[in-house]
C-alpha cells in the first residue's frame, strides 16, 4: 500500500523504535527526494538518467516502485528508490 502521510508516520515510528535518524524526506519538502524531485512513497516513480554536473532527468520509459507503507514501517530509509541519492550523508 501507497500512502505518503502513513509511510512517513511508519518511518518515524521505525527510526524511534531503533534509535535510528530519520533521513527520509518529509511533509515539508512534500516527501520528494531532493535531486529528482519525486514523491519517494508514491505508487510509482520514474527511474532516472545521470547528467553531468550531478543532475539527472526521469526515465519515462521506467517505471519504479516508491517505498510502500509496510516497507517504511520496516526498514531504515536511507536513500531514494528513482535516482540512489542518499540521505544519510
Ligand atoms: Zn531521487
Amino acid at each position: 500500500m501507497h500512502d505518503a502521510q502513513k509511510a512517513h508516520a511508519a518511518q518515524e515510528a521505525y527510526c524511534q523504535e531503533h534509535g535510528a535518524p530519520h533521513f527520509a524526506p518529509g511533509p515539508n519538502s512534500g516527501y520528494k527526494c531532493f535531486r529528482c524531485k519525486q514523491n519517494i512513497y508514491a505508487e510509482k516513480g520514474y527511474s532516472v538518467v545521470r547528467l553531468p554536473r550531478g543532475k539527472v532527468r526521469l526515465d519515462y520509459s521506467k517505471e519504479v516502485p516508491g517505498y510502500s507503507v509496510e516497507k517504511a514501517g520496516g526498514t531504515l530509509i536511507c536513500g531514494c528508490p528513482f535516482c540512489y541519492a542518499s540521505y544519510c550523508d
